[in-house]
């Protein structure tokens, strides 16, 4: 396995860094072979290259990459260069030598924040920088390591990927929307919503969606795993979701802290002050719309739900 990192902030190696299930230390110690990975491993400059390019060389077709940030192709690349060549090079040939690529985190995904209009380094995800070759997007700002370990102990179990959406996103961790996992849906329902920041709403813990919560556009499973060994996650500490596992989120979702009145999608914001059983019905055409099928590895539960 190795990791190469591009356009980004590290945020997705901190997530990493803070895997409990298992941990960073047993992954790297003792399920995983990593022999590549910029911020944790101990080799520098010409050893490290040294590194990545024996493992293209030696385990041609047997490893699994994963990739981490966006990839500049404008000006030839330039803007992102490693050992003295380009990122779009460096993904070219370590992906399409690997088993299966891994796009951990948003930039690597779609593209993310270096793709934010006007998009000055002509940043894009894995997928288009290098296509036709296998990849799974874990997008999110940063990605849940779990559901990189997911994806990984999966593949190494069953020697197949799980299913995945149109987006590429493993169903097991993309293929519910955040607002009907979220423990403050009741509210959204009953109409209570926060109006504004600290006011009696929000100390009680009702629905975020009028201070801009993303929550009815975005699919990930931060309300059910969370994060920091399951203690919290943005929405349950007051703060609403941002939509960062969808493409063009920095574009598409922001103001963050507005309600949109036009979010492309599912029309959530025609119902928002209708609750109850109208809202139900968009829920469930929004769910058909996703191209939600059958979940596998998501466990007996998310088959029950089904
Ligand atoms: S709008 Fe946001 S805070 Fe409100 S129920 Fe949906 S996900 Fe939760």
């Amino acid at each position: 396995m190795c990791g190469s990192s591009f356009q980004d902030c590290a945020g997705n190696t901190e997530s990493l860094l803070r895997a409990t299930k298992p941990t960073v230390g047993s992954l790297v110690l003792d399920v995983l072979d990593i022999e590549y990975h910029e911020t944790i491993m101990a080799a520098a400059g010409h050893q490290a290259e040294k590194s990545l390019y024996d493992v293209v060389k030696n385990y041609k077709g047997k490893y699994i990459a994963v990739v981490e940030g966006s990839i500049p192709v404008k000006d030839g690349g330039v803007y992102c260069c490693i050992g003295g060549k380009s990122g779009i090079d460096i993904v070219k040939e370590v992906c399409s030598n690997a088993m299966v690529t891994i796009a951990a985190g948003t930039c690597a995904a779609y593209g993310g924040l270096p793709a934010a209009a006007p998009n000055p380094t002509g940043a894009i995800g894995v997928k288009d920088a290098v296509p036709g070759i296998t990849v799974v997007n874990l997008p999110a700002c940063p990605m849940n390591v779990e559901n990189l370990t997911a994806t990984v102990v999966h593949f190494l179990t069953f020697g197949t990927l799980p299913p995945l959406d149109n987006l590429g996103r493993p169903l097991f961790a993309y293929g519910k929307r955040i607002h009907d996992n979220c423990e403050r849906r009741a509210h959204f329902d009953a109409g209570q919503f926060v109006r504004q920041w600290g006011d009696e709403g929000h100390r009680q813990g009702w629905c975020l969606y009028e201070m801009g919560c993303k929550g009815p556009e975005t699919f990930q499973n931060c309300p059910r795993i969370r994060w920091n060994e399951g203690v919290n996650w943005p929405v349950g500490a007051g703060h609403g979701c941002v939509g960062c596992s969808e493409p063009a989120f920095w574009d598409k979702m922001t103001p963050f802290y507005k309600r949109l009145p036009k979010v492309p999608g599912f029309g959530v914001e025609k119902t928002a002050d209708k609750v109850g059983a109208g809202l139900a019905a968009v829920t469930g055409a929004a769910i058909v719309a996703h191209g939600i099928g059958r979940v596998i590895s998501g466990g007996r539960k998310e088959k029950e739900e089904e």
